[in-house]
């Protein structure tokens, strides 16, 4: 964030314009501007660097959110990248054809003859096994 300092220029509400515009600052109170005048109107008010209605603490929530928002997992984006992130670094060459009787770990590269390749996730019992392809997680016979 630029210092704010006298005569310089920031954003704030501007009341008779009712936007949000272009400022002149005209006093400082420490680092924080407190009467400013409109350089469209010229009109001379205090600071107001929120909308009308939107308190500093409803600004920060928001600033929070929008932060977090994009970032919150999607349910199907997730499991595309997880698919993705898990594959990252792993040799498709070392994967292991699947057959019932192969037996699979976690980690193990899984080749399928309908899904492609995958990577095992889970041993859901000594029969079965989740395998994470990229069209989402399945489950699978091995070890008979
Ligand atoms: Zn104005």
């Amino acid at each position: 964030m630029t210092p704010f300092k006298i005569a310089g220029t920031v954003d704030s509400w501007c009341g008779r314009c009712k936007l949000m515009l272009t400022h002149t600052i005209e006093t400082l109170e420490g680092t924080q501007p407190t009467r400013v005048h409109c350089n469209t109107c010229s009109s001379q008010h205090a600071y107001k660097p929120y909308l009308p209605g939107e308190s500093p603490r409803l600004v920060k929530a928001r600033e929070r959110a929008e932060e977090n928002g994009p970032r919150a997992p999607q349910p199907g984006k997730a499991k595309a990248s997880h698919y993705e992130e898990l594959m990252k670094g792993r040799d498709r060459t070392t994967a292991k054809s699947y057959t019932p009787k192969v037996k699979f770990g976690p980690g193990d590269v899984v080749s399928h003859p309908t899904f492609g390749v995958g990577v095992a996730t889970a041993l859901k019992d000594s029969t079965k096994i989740e395998v994470l392809f990229s069209e989402g997680p399945k489950v699978l016979i091995h070890g008979r």
